[in-house]
């Protein structure tokens, strides 16, 4: 049989029906679709895409199995090294991981490894009973944070008998894939499960729990838990510390999500505020950038703009991510970087309602030099190059960073420069019986790293309190 050349493609939304909605965009692999796109694979002995996967799940032994019919063994294979397969099938960056070394990838399209991942978990939540709780070992151990490097400790450790409660600042349990990720691209029942499938397995959930606030370190100590694991994300937004910033109409994109994703202010019946409609400027290129600009969209934006720094081979979005967004009408400004935010001011009224209100950013023009040590070239402004993009809100999405308030969490941790809780490679900080991984660690990364970051730290975990 010939070799189908490309992967088989996704059935998503009509863009222009999905931006009057926040239902989800890509509906998945119909069976039909999932047995086409396993037969692509080679089954490669070397195994290249297993390497791509900071996981190493076997890809090729689960992709044997669907065409197999075998889609309950599929997620075995899975669920052997990846505890969140709903929710990587979606949000992963395959085509910079697996699929980056897919041997298919060489001549043709790679084989396309999420959207079957995605398949199989599916398939299994629609089908399955929840996991079996293990027996107890009546060892307490404390998770700080529900994302998913703290989900993925949590639930490897109760797998092993542990008495896990998992303490999270938030009243919904998930980090970023509750209040970051919008509902279009992971929807919150999926995350919901995953949540429900700990708790079967023995995993207390406290939210509106602020460690730190709360309760402190030591006195999670105090009480009995014999290990922590701190999995505190990095939620402290960065700012272009540019004049206009404190404008009425200027969001960080995690105050903008939230907002929309958490407190669903895009529901008629929200309390929650949040600007609807008008101009908006989304700056940044990122994941984050392409949820801010799509929600806008959604929350009836007239027109969105991505203000991004570099060129479009530069963009650090996830590709389907950008892809969407262009079909739904973003538009992208490259090679452009905010110097001023521009406001309303009555200097006849000072009462005007109307004063401190966006009405544009000033941007200069950016041309690329050499690149820097992570290989991206990096931008210059062009002098004399300066213009006016005429705008009703902006949303900055640059970055976030680890919040310095993990200082006030606990004592006898050390902090790298940007904050990241300096860890070793088993996850273990300066303090003994305190683990961290994830972004609260790197730095803002990915889900699956850190899910790496999380299983590596339980395993860490069950050796320090089997000694
Ligand atoms: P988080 O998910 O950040 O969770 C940390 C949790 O800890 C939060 O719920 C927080 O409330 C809680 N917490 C913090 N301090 C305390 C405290 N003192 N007490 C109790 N709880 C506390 N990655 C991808 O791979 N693909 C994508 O497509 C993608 N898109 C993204 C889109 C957006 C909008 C954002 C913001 C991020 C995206 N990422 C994506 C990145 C990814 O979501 C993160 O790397 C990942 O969620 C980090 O997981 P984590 O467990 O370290 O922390
Ligand atoms: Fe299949 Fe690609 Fe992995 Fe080879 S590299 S086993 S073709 S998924």
């Amino acid at each position: 049989m010939a070799m189908e050349p490309k992967k088989t493609p996704m059935p998503t939304q009509d863009p222009r029906e999905r931006i009057t909605n926040f239902r989800e965009v890509a509906l998945g692999y119909t069976p039909e679709d999932a047995r086409r796109e396993a037969l692509r694979c080679l089954n490669c002995k070397n195994r290249p895409c297993v390497e791509g996967c900071p996981v190493n799940v076997n890809i090729p032994g689960f992709i044997q199995k669907i065409r197999e019919g075998d889609l309950d063994g599929a997620y075995e294979v899975i669920a052997a090294t990846s505890s969140l397969p709903a929710v990587c099938g979606r949000v992963c960056p395959q085509e910079n991981q697996c699929e980056a070394k897919c041997a298919m990838g060489i001549k043709f399209e790679p084989v396309g490894i999420g959207r079957l991942e995605r398949y199989v978990a599916d398939h299994h939540n629609a089908a399955s009973v929840p996991p079996r709780k293990a027996s107890s070992n009546g060892c307490k151990v404390a998770v700080v944070g529900s994302g998913p490097s703290s989900l993925t400790c949590a639930g490897d450790l109760a797998k092993l008998g542990y008495d896990v409660t998992v303490f999270e600042a938030l009243h919904a349990a998930g980090g970023v894939l509750v209040y970051g990720i919008p509902e279009f691209r992971l929807p919150k029942s999926i995350v919901a499960r995953e949540v429900e499938n700990l708790k079967a397995l023995g995993v207390t959930v406290e939210t509106n729990v602020v460690v730190g606030k709360t309760v402190t370190v030591d006195e999670l100590f105090e009480e009995g838990f014999r290990a922590v694991f701190l999995g505190t994300g990095a939620g402290l937004p960065m700012f272009m510390n540019i004049p206009g910033e404190n404008l009425v109409g200027v969001y960080s994109a995690n105050e903008y999500l939230t907002r929309s994703n958490l407190m669903k202010a895009y529901r008629e019946d929200s309390d929650t505020p949040i600007r609807k409609g008008g101009r908006v400027a989304v700056v940044g290129g990122g994941n984050v950038a392409m949820d801010a600009a799509r929600t806008a969209l959604r929350l009836g934006a007239e027109k969105v703009t991505i203000i991004y720094r570099r060129s479009e081979a530069e963009l650090p979005a996830r590709r389907e991510e950008a892809e969407h967004a262009r079909e739904e009408g973003v538009e992208f400004l490259y090679l452009a970087n905010p110097v001023e935010i521009l406001g309303y001011r009555n200097f006849e009224d000072p009462r005007d309602p109307k004063n401190g209100a966006v009405t544009g950013i000033r941007c200069t023009r950016m041309e690329l030099g050499e690149p820097d040590e992570r290989g991206r070239r990096v931008p210059r402004p062009i002098a004399g190059s300066e213009f006016h993009v005429p705008v009703d809100t902006v949303v900055i999405a640059i970055g976030t960073s680890p919040n310095p308030l993990i200082r006030s969490i606990v004592g006898g941790v050390q902090l790298n420069r940007r904050g990241g809780i300096v860890v070793t490679e088993e996850g273990a900080t300066h303090r003994a019986g305190v683990y961290a991984g994830g972004d609260a660690v790197t730095g803002a990364a990915t889900v699956i790293s850190a899910m790496g970051a999380g299983k590596t730290a339980a395993a860490a975990i069950h050796r320090y309190l089997s000694e």
